[in-house]
């Protein structure tokens, strides 16, 4: 058993450089080591690129035995195996689409213990139990750890075969690995995984290198041609919501000289594999994909995403945008969207199990899109990292906005939530600051807190907007699996109480300002 020495650090630092040719680690990954080597249940949120899969990679050569590693896409886990076993490094698959004879030669290296890792397919898990019980296990590892929370946007039922392996392994370290986790998220991924003592780490989501543009989408395919005639021959994807647009937009590009492909779910794994391989060689720069392309894929020299639908949460398209840049130097990201995007998405969720859930979550993906003040700001509070300056480097700290000193406004709303206990969504803390006298607010009793009617000098739709705006300040956030009640952050106990300042806009005004500026 290890505890944290020095020879602990000389140990895992030889280990980075001899097995992966790395001198130092990025941010959060020696502590994340440091706590599975030290046995603890732990949680590792880490943006995508930020180098989470070395996290249980180096444990699992540190410690004796073979590590499991569950992971939800098989060519995920091809890639991984060979770039450990080219690092020389023994490692090997295990799922259900591989030939018996295949399966046959893994089960017999798991059992004489040839294998420092072991990828598995949560579907496949079930048929290694026997084997399982008698091998020595290094530690568990689990991948895209958001697919075991029904409440995440990866929902993959599978997954929930895991929530045994802490009851049949309890001595056993388990790491769960994400990118994409809001609060509740993360809450519900220890409880579903049954290591509520688990150590945490959340590693920073900001990606200072990734521009953030967002603009109505009108004339798409127009403002695209534009975009496209500045970026010569670089990569980059463009993301649709149906299949059928990919394939007319990569016609299209074709028709102008582009080499673009489309990929959709829609097609024969080679045709994907193929379309895949010239992506990544630059043979074929461009790919104009659905959701279905991206996960697990690590082309450093992407140098742009573009948006060309809205996506369906901020969670999903900040994984997506996550894709360019991920040699840290300059990208650019393009978002349109349309009110139309807005009502195919909303038909999507509608008679859905968790539609609910889901329509809030596309709400605050359309505010998002509508934000007048730090686009980064913005996405980085979404996921509870608040950041106290603008980034400069996003459409709106660009060309902001005029803006008016809002703290007054801010305190009222922000002390409402306050006063009705972070209770209400924001529907009933409007109507309890404009001093609304209808039956919700009586039954509750809210027409006698202190709050009631203090903001009843400006419109309903204002006041509204100006909520929204404290949520893309990151000063308020929403609790999506509670009926959407709002909560403060630590940046609305600043405005409380140490006077923060607050900007605001006119949105009205200046939304139609921005759509009429940048269409044009
Ligand atoms: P994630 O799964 O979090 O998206 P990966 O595990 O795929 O990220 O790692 C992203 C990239 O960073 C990979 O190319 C990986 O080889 C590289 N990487 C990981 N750890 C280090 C390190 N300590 N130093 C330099 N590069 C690293
Ligand atoms: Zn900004």
């Amino acid at each position: 058993m290890y505890s944290t020495t020095d020879s602990q650090q000389t140990h895992i630092l030889s280990l980075l450089k001899s097995n992966f040719g790395y001198d130092e680690f990025l941010p959060n990954q020696e502590k994340i080591i440091n706590s599975v080597l030290n046995q603890n249940d732990t949680i590792a949120i880490m943006p995508t690129g930020g180098g989470k899969s070395l996290c249980y990679q180096l444990p699992a050569l540190a410690i004796e035995g073979t590590a499991i590693v569950i992971s939800p896409l098989i060519a995920l886990m091809k890639d991984q195996v060979d770039s450990l076993t080219a690092n020389g490094i023994s490692a090997n698959v295990f799922n259900s689409s591989q030939p018996q004879e295949e399966q046959q030669e893994v089960l017999k290296d798991l059992k004489n213990g040839a294998l420092k890792l072991l990828y598995v397919a949560p579907e496949s898990l079930p048929l290694l139990n026997d084997m399982l019980s008698s091998i020595k296990i290094s530690l568990f590892a689990v991948d895209e750890a958001h697919c075991i929370s029904s409440w995440g946007h990866d929902f993959r039922p599978a997954y929930t075969r895991l929530k045994t392996l802490k009851q049949q392994f309890p001595e056993v370290p388990l790491i769960a690995l994400t990118a994409t986790a809001d609060r509740p998220t993360q809450v519900d991924i220890a409880t579903q995984l049954a290591i509520p003592n688990a150590k945490k780490f959340i590693a920073s989501f900001d990606r200072p290198n990734l521009y953030i543009d967002v603009r109505p989408g009108q004339n798409r395919n127009k403002q695209i041609f534009n975009f496209l005639a500045k970026r010569g021959k670089q990569s980059g994807i463009i993301y649709c919501l149906s299949r059928k647009s990919t394939e007319k937009l990569a016609a299209t590009l074709k028709a102008k000289g582009y080499k673009a492909e489309a990929y959709h779910a829609g097609l024969t794994p080679e045709e994907r594999n193929n379309i895949q391989d010239n992506f990544l060689n630059d043979r074929s720069p461009i790919i104009v994909a659905t959701i279905a392309f991206g996960m697990g894929i690590d082309k450093s020299n992407v140098r742009w995403v573009i948006h060309y639908n809205m996506p369906k949460n901020i969670e999903g398209y900040y994984q997506e945008i996550g894709r360019s840049g991920r040699d840290g130097l300059a990208a650019h990201t393009l978002l349109f969207y349309s009110f139309a995007d807005v009502i195919m998405l909303r038909k999507f969720a509608e008679g859905t199990e968790t539609e609910a859930y889901q329509l809030a979550k596309l709400e605050r993906m359309q505010q998002f899109a509508e934000a007048l003040s730090c686009r980064r700001k913005a996405l980085l509070g979404y996921f509870g990292e608040h950041i106290i300056e603008d980034c400069g480097n996003c459409d709106i700290c660009k060309t902001p906005p005029k803006y008016f000193d809002g703290t007054l406004i801010a305190q009222k709303i922000c002390s409402a939530v306050a006063r009705l206990r972070e209770q209400e969504a924001m529907g009933m803390v409007l109507d309890v600051l404009r001093g609304a006298q209808n039956a919700q607010v009586y039954d509750k009793g809210y027409q006698n807190i202190k709050t009631f009617g203090v903001a009843k000098d400006i419109a309903w739709r204002d006041l509204q907007q100006y909520t929204i705006q404290l949520l893309n300040q990151g000063i308020l956030q929403i609790h999506f699996h509670e009926n959407g009640r709002l909560l403060l952050t630590p940046l609305a106990k600043q405005v409380l109480f140490e006077g923060k300042q607050v900007q605001l806009a006119n949105v009205v005004k200046e939304v139609e300002k921005v759509k009429a500026e940048k269409t044009t």
